[in-house]
Formats: C-alpha cells, structure tokens, sequence
C-alpha cells in the first residue's frame, strides 16, 4: 500500500504479453535472471552441480561495481599466517547496531559459509590469472566503531592493483569459466514477470534486445538476482523514505557500474512481490552511504581529528567511519559539516590508505603531506598558514572556529576529552602551519539494500513466510539481511553475501 492506503503503482502486477508476441519458449533446469556478482555465482555453481543453467539478464555484460569482498576466512588469509577469528562478540556489537532487526541466521550462515565460497571463488579467479589479495582494514580498537574484522578480499591483476575495484575482472572471470562449462547467458533481455504453474513458478517472460518477448522455463528454480531499487522514486518513497530524494538517476541503465546516487529500479523485487511475495520485515531499508574521505588516516575513514558545523562549533566524537560520518553530518545545520587539522596530523597519527592491501607499509609522514599539497593544489581541501585563513577559506565564522580550535586544543593537551569523551590516542593539537581544512559534506549514496521476504536459505517467501515454490533470490534485493544503515564494519560484506549466498544457492536449487 502506498501512504495513502492505494496499493502503490509498482505493486499492481502487468498485464501478461499476449501468446501471439512471445515468440520463442526456452526451458532450462534453473533460470538466473541478473548477471552481477550474485547471479553469476549462483548460476556457475548450479551449472557445477549438475544443472541445465541459463542466466537472462538486461545488462550487456556482467555487471561489477568496487570490488571488495568479505569472508571470515579463507586459505589466503591462511597463507599470510592469520589465525581463524572468532567474531562472535562483534557480531552481537552489530546486530545491536542494527537494533536486533536483521534476520541473525543470514549473518551466521555468511560467518559459518563465507571460508568456503571465498576459496570456491579464488580457485576460479587464479586460473583466469587474477590474484586474491587482503585489503587493508582498521583495527587499532576494538571496541571503537571504525574497527574492522580483517577478511575483505580483492582481486588485483590485468591492469588493476588498488584494492577494492577489481569486480569488473572478478565478473569478467566468472561468465568466462561459466560459458565454458556449458552455461548459457542472455544478454540485455530484461525479465518482464513471471509465471506460476500449479503454485510453482514456473517461468520467467522476458523481452530480448530486437523487442521480442520469450519464455524461459525453469524446471527446478528461478533464482532472482536483479540488484538494487534505489532508481525507483516509489519503491524508496515506500520502503527507503529517509533517503528516496538523494537517489536521483533514472535507472535505465542496465550496465551501471561505479556509480553514486542510485542503480536499479528494483524490476526482480517487483516480479517476487506479483508472485505472492510478502515484502521483508524490516523498515525501512538500509542505505550504503559513505562519508567523506578527505583528511582521514583509515580505510573506510572521515577525518577522526576536530569536525566543525557550518557554526563553528564541535558537534561530536570524531571516532567513526566515513558511513556513520555521512550520517551524523546530515543531522547537522545544511547537512554540512568540515575538519580542521595542523601539519603536524601527519606525523602524530598512523596513516593507512583506502585501497591500500594489508601487508602494505603505513604511509610516510612526508607522503601524507604531499597528499594533503595535490589535493590543496586540486581544491579539494584548504591550505593556510593560520587557522583563521583556513576558517575564512572554508566560510566558517572566524571567532567561532577559533574558540572551538582552542577549546579542542586544550582538551588534547589534557589528553581528556571532556566535551565528547574521545579517546585521547585520537586527540591531536592543531598546532603546526600549513593548516588543512576541507568539507566533510560530500556524500556518496551507493544502494539500498532489501527487498522480498527471503529465509536463510534464499528462497522467496509469501506474508506467512512459507517459501514459495520454485523462486529463490540472491545479492542485494535479498529481505531483512540489513537494518538502519550498511554501515561497512564490515566491508565487503554485501559482495561477501552475494558470493556465499550464490554459491549456497547454486549448490541447493539442484538439492530440493
Ligand atoms: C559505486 C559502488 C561501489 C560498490 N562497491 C562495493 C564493494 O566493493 N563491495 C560490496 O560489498 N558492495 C559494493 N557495492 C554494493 C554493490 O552494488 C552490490 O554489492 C552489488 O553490486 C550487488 O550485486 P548483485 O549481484 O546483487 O546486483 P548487481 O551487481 O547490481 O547486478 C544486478 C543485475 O541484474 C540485472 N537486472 C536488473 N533488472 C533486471 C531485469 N528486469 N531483468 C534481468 N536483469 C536485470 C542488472 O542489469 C545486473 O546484471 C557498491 C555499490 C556502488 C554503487
């Protein structure tokens, strides 16, 4: 129902296509319709297991977006000598952060799974010459809301080498080894519904890249994997209000790569909620929304010195990701927020880059500050030799500033932050020139993630969370997995469940 009690419009399910216009009828043991790093998963271990598998997806190619993924553990972080954590403190940290409103045995079964898809993945990513290697990860507290469990992994090779953005190789690697072991892939043939025999869904109707529609029957499973919603005004208006008016791109582009303020149109979310999904429980959905970077010694960091409103003033403890940043910098007057910092950061902190790898050096105090000097020299941040210049560079009051600079001084020379009771290894005077500023108030709005009500074994369940048969669904539309916020404790977790879930799934379609 919409707000106003009216079913809203994407809840009415279409008009079916007229027999006359589907012109070809296709059948496989499973259909997977999307090809992200989800489908593909699920779709190359059904094919594994056995399964006639065909994968009808709008995109042209297979679809990739950053590259970092997690699992709790695998045999590359065997090989570089780390002991198997054990999470289970944080993962009850989490589900608090998420105020008990994710469904636990999803986050179990990627704890309990995760080891096993991830080394499944690897096998196949080395022989297509890629190499697996750990990104970088905060872990100087654990009891501090930056801290990270290591276990993100990334695939570097063919020209890449930061960590974090080899997905498009990842997905390259998989349609490759899915082809070759006799899978079938459709390209931009976006599904349209899908259809019910007997109770059981049956079929997927699609519309292929000349206008004509076919049917793709599936014998065993269709598995859902059609990403995000966040393009859909009414679906975020609906499940996602919070945040709906920051998504603003029109969705029609089905091959969206790396790209902020909204994907898809939530077209798979729709096709389950027609065949008698009932929506996940959670609400609204979480967002994967991240802070600024600039001036922050931490991957997946926001500048963790002094952070100012538009009035000068200091207006919490700095000690926070770049996604609990955005957040408490939309809470702020204008939604804007800034930091100010003295050269002197740079040698006083432990500087570690975002898409730096794990056995990577600390950066240099010299290259710190010859990154701050090409961003002054870009305007992403401000250089001055006083406060007061950086203050009037950024628009901020000047007396204003300069009492909060005095003020947030004094506490790191006491080492006790009284105002906000930060730790004090993170108080660093502002003391020496140059002095930085810059703005915290950019945001990057990646998802949202959610969608139909899905068990822990994926499959699509109606309102008395009985499966329905034959659908499935794997990746970011899968319901209540997250709650409040993504808010990348974990990074790569999404990408993390996408693989597990896929490959789990793969394997259990082929089981049932
Ligand atoms: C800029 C950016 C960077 C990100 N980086 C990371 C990261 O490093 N790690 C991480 O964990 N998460 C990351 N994410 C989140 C990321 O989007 C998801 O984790 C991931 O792409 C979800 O994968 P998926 O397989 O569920 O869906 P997608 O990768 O979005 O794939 C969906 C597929 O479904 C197809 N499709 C859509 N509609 C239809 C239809 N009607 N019929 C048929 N096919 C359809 C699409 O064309 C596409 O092929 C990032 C997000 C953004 C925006």
């Amino acid at each position: 129902m919409s707000a106003y009690g009216k079913p809203a419009s994407f809840e009415t399910p279409p008009e079916p296509i007229p027999e006359a216009q589907i012109t070809r009828t296709l059948s496989a043991d499973v259909a997977v319709v999307g090809e992200g790093l989800a489908g593909l998963c699920a779709a190359l271990s059904a094919r594994q297991a056995g399964a006639e598998v065909t994968i009808v997806t709008a995109s042209a190619r297979p679809v990739a977006r950053g590259g970092s993924v997690f699992a709790a553990y695998s045999r590359i972080m065997a090989a570089h000598g780390m002991p198997r954590q054990n999470l289970d403190d944080f993962f009850l940290e989490e589900f608090a952060a998420n105020s008990f409103q994710v469904d636990q045995r999803k986050w179990y079964a990627l704890l309990d799974h995760s080891e096993e898809a991830m080394n499944w993945l690897a096998d196949i990513l080395e022989k297509e010459g890629l190499e697996v290697v750990l990104e970088d990860a905060n872990e100087d507290d654990h009891h501090s809301p930056t801290w990270q469990p290591p276990g993100t992994h990334a695939f570097v090779g063919k020209g890449v080498t930061r960590a974090g953005t080899g997905m498009a190789l990842a997905v390259a690697a998989l349609e490759k080894t899915f082809l070759a072991v006799g899978g079938k892939v459709l390209h931009s043939t976006p599904a349209k519904y899908l259809e019910k025999r007997s109770g059981r869904v049956s079929a997927v109707v699609a519309q292929g890249p000349e206008g004509e529609y076919l049917r793709l029957k599936a014998r065993k499973a269709i598995i859902l994997a059609t990403g995000d919603f966040s393009a859909n005004r009414e679906m975020m208006a609906k499940y996602c209000p919070q945040y709906a008016g920051e998504f603003t791109a029109a969705g029609d582009d089905y091959d969206v790569g790396f790209a902020v303020r909204g994907l898809y149109r939530g077209e798979g979310q729709q096709m389950a909620l027609w065949a008698g999904a009932a929506w996940q429980r959670t609400w609204p959905c979480a967002v994967m929304i991240q802070g600024s970077r600039l001036g922050t010694s931490m991957p997946y960091g926001s500048h963790r010195g002094l952070r100012l409103n538009r009035r000068g003033e200091r207006y919490c403890n700095e000690d926070m990701n770049g996604a609990y940043t955005a957040f408490t910098t939309l809470r702020e007057p204008g939604g804007k927020a800034f930091a100010i910092w003295g050269a002197n950061y740079a040698r006083e902190t432990v500087f570690r880059a975002h898409g730096g790898r794990r056995d990577g050096p600390d950066l240099t105090p010299e290259q710190v500050l010859a990154g701050w000097e090409d961003q002054a020299g870009k305007g992403q941040i401000v250089k001055g030799d006083t406060v007061e210049a950086v203050a009037e560079a950024l628009g901020l009051p000047a007396a204003e500033t300069l009492a909060t600079v005095r003020r947030y001084n004094e506490l790191c020379r006491a080492g006790k932050d009284t105002d906000f009771h930060k730790k004090p290894k993170y108080l660093q005077e502002i003391r020496e020139a140059p002095f930085y500023g810059c703005s915290l108030s950019d945001r990057l709005f990646f998802t949202v993630l959610g969608g139909p009500r899905t068990n822990a074994r994926m499959q699509v369940c109606d309102a008395e969370d009985e499966p329905i048969p034959g659908l499935w669904c794997v990746g970011s539309m899968v319901g209540d997995m997250y709650a409040n916020c993504y808010n990348f404790r974990i990074p790569g977790q999404n990408y993390g469940a996408c693989l597990t879930f896929g490959y789990l799934t793969g394997k259990r379609v082929m089981e049932n």
